[in-house]
């Protein structure tokens, strides 16, 4: 990956910035000569990229400093906007809840909702939205500062928003599910730069509340006796609308919170990454997978609820497979199509150029004119499933 060659122009402070991350200075600076502290590439939305070159991401988790954080050079003195933390997943509700939350009285139920995590800062007066691994995402960028009002910043330079980008126009998750018409952000976190700390779930509820900005929905909050069978209730429910699954949190925001999921956003999945079997890690399939097991265990299925689900499982993996060997077989090369939709032409560039470093293979359509908006279809390539099925078609041992 070519990261940073062209960032040559603002240096770490090193003195100073090992200072405010309370790292020995040969620590920090052999971060960046490793290049896990690497330079946040001079591209992104085209004002403030100077800006973006007093960025500096973390590539692993250094101490405390989660993978994804990102240090922000000012003039002198600094922000660290903190990687966001990792969510385990209960396999069996009723034993991980117990162990987990054993010391709360309640624990509280949120969507999960099915898009991509960004956080939402303002640097520099500028409003951002960062990647899982600090990348500053062009179009994230351009959707958050339409999507989002000033004035929370304005009022909170301090605070990150950490929210789900959900709906159709969504170049990386891209979901019908929530009758959302183009793409928006839902907030589910609200956190301190520097610390990290994240506000209690009431306070940043009626906090986002104030300023109008979209949640997650909340559930409820139920003891740790009901909690199991009311998730598993809701589960169901959101299973019918093939909604993804709940995060269950301490409402102090204290112990970390845990997802669950429903089968049918497992199955979805599957469909989707078996379509482009080759492309995919193998854990990801591997894990949807046990998901099933454990489900069907703690609910305790009869042979009709098994056989659907098996029915079910076994359609998601092979189905698309099917259709992906057939297509390529007749000579048509697959691909995934998604589309983004912006009001300035030049994240069109910016974003293509962005995906290009990234490595992924993709193909920018047209901009079609919608309003005063730009749709752009992207087919993304899955060379390695095309090639693999090619060559399989051809006789070639696997
Ligand atoms: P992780 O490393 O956090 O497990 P992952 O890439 O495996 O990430 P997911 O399985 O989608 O991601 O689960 C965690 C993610 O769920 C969070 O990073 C966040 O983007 C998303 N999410 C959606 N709704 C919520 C919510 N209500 N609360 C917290 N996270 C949520
Ligand atoms: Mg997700």
């Amino acid at each position: 990956m070519n990261t940073g060659s062209d960032t040559a122009g603002i240096k770490l402070d090193i003195e100073n910035a090992a200072g405010y991350l309370n790292l020995p200075q040969s620590r920090l600076k052999g971060l960046l000569d490793r290049r896990i502290l690497l330079q946040i590439w001079n591209m992104g939305p085209v004002k403030g990229r100077d800006e973006l070159q007093r960025l500096f991401r973390f590539d692993k988790s250094v101490s405390k400093i989660e993978h994804g954080s990102v240090l922000y050079q000012k003039d002198g003195t600094f922000e660290l906007i903190r990687g966001f933390p990792k969510i385990q997943r209960a396999m069996l509700l009723g034993p991980a809840l117990d162990r987990h939350f054993s010391n709360l009285e309640t624990v509280a139920v949120e969507e999960k909702m099915n898009g991509y995590n960004v956080r939402v800062a303002d640097v520099g007066g500028k409003i951002l939205a960062f990647t899982r691994g600090g990348l500053v995402c062009p179009y994230s960028t351009e959707r958050a500062g339409h999507l989002l009002e000033r004035d929370f910043f304005d009022d909170h330079p301090d605070l990150i928003l950490c929210g789900e980008m959900a709906g159709p126009d969504n170049p990386y998750v891209p979901k019908d599910i929530y009758g959302i018409g183009s793409l928006d952000f839902f907030v589910f976190d609200i956190r301190h730069k520097g610390s990290g700390t994240p506000y209690s779930l009431h306070e940043r509820r009626k906090l986002a509340g104030e300023y109008g900005l979209n949640q997650v929905t909340f559930f409820g909050e139920f003891s740790l006796n009901e909690a199991p069978d009311e998730i598993a209730g809701i589960i169901r429910e959101l299973g019918k609308i093939q909604h993804e699954g709940v995060v269950i949190k301490d409402p102090q925001m204290i112990l970390n919170p845990i997802k669950y999921t429903c089968s049918q956003s497992n199955c979805a999945d599957l469909r989707h990454a078996f379509k482009f079997y080759n492309d995919i890690g193998q854990d990801y399939f591997f894990s949807r997978v046990v998901r099933e097991g454990f489900q069907s265990v703690e609910w305790d299925e009869n042979e009709e609820e098994l056989q659907k689900r098996c029915l079910q499982l076994g359609e998601s993996i092979l189905g698309p497979m099917i259709e992906s060997i057939k297509q390529v077989r007749d000579g048509t090369r697959i691909a995934d199509n998604v589309q983004i939709r912006v009001k300035d032409p030049d994240t069109i560039s910016t974003y293509k150029d962005y995906l290009r470093r990234l490595g992924v293979d993709t193909v920018f359509g047209e901009p079609e004119r919608i309003g005063d908006e730009y749709l752009v279809k992207i087919r993304k390539l899955n060379q390695s499933t095309n090639d693999k099925t090619e060559s399989m078609c051809k006789g070639e041992l696997w």
